[in-house]
């Protein structure tokens, strides 16, 4: 028993000269030298994902963007995080800003009527508006969606203006276009949805058009193909179409030109 104590203080002593020597042998610059007594831990990086969990979580939300995704309620569990960077961090904004310079291009290249029936539609709400504030407090589409909830933020009046799309909607306006706003929030938010565009900078628009009771419970894509179809009887020509969701561009009397505006928050069908 006498001999054991010698031989394990032996071998911690052998233990630790040899992670000594590993610290030297491993270094990769001459300063590292000098700095570093202990080897580098096994764990060099830690971040909240994987790099296959940020592979897969692009890959679903460009999926999603490009409609390929079927219906979905939430966004799923392990992208939470995925989502919330993207929203937070330059991904989202740098897509705004390009989807936004895209349509002004196309702008430029159209060649107007003389009997301002030229129509330029915009949704509101992750179009426009951005409700970004809304969401972080609701884990960015990880909630399943709360319509009383949205709707105490909506009536706040203080969503802030996606600025690319402003650039965009100034853009439209001086161009002659005329500009219609077609959105799926409710008739009575007219007055509070009138005065958070004109706050956030939208000042002008040749209609607003919001459910009424008689578009409740109908599916987004219908309703607005149907107000599309209405414009056209009008003697519109709908040239251009900017929407965060597919159901605001896709359906009937679809525009010349749609322009999807990016969105891996929620989904409308
Ligand atoms: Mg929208």
């Amino acid at each position: 028993m006498a001999i054991l104590v010698p031989i394990s203080f032996l071998l911690r002593f052998f233990f630790l000269l040899s992670l000594l020597s590993f610290s030297v042998s491993d270094s990769d610059s001459p300063s590292a030298h000098q700095h570093r007594v202990f080897p580098r831990p096994l764990i060099v990086e830690y971040t909240d994902m994987t790099e296959e969990v940020r592979e897969q979580c692009g890959a679903w939300r460009v999926a999603g963007e490009a409609n390929n995704l079927g219906p979905w309620r939430t966004v799923p569990e392990e992208c939470a995080e995925y989502v919330k960077e993207y929203m937070t961090g330059r991904g989202y904004v740098v897509d705004l800003e390009m989807v936004s310079k895209e349509a002004r291009e196309y702008v430029k290249s159209v060649e107007l009527g003389s009997d301002g029936k030229d129509a330029w539609i915009f949704d509101i709400d992750e179009t426009l508006l951005s409700n970004l504030p809304y969401y972080a407090a609701h884990g960015y589409g990880l909630e399943v969606f709360d319509h009383e909830k949205f709707n105490d933020w909506v009536e706040k009046g203080v969503a802030p203006a996606i600025e690319p799309s402003l650039k965009l909607y100034e853009n439209v306006l001086n161009m002659g276009f005329k500009v219609i706003l077609l959105t799926g929030r409710s008739e009575r938010h007219r007055s509070v949805t009138v005065d958070n565009l004109i706050n956030a900078g939208f000042k002008e628009w040749d209609q607003l058009i919001l459910r009424t009771s008689d578009d409740q419970g109908k599916r987004a894509v219908l309703f607005k193909s149907e107000k599309r179809s209405e414009m056209e009887s009008d003697g519109y020509r709908i040239l251009g179409n900017s929407g965060d969701q597919w159901s605001d561009l896709l359906g009937s009397s679809v525009s010349v030109r749609s322009f999807k505006l990016p969105n891996p928050m929620y989904y409308i069908p």
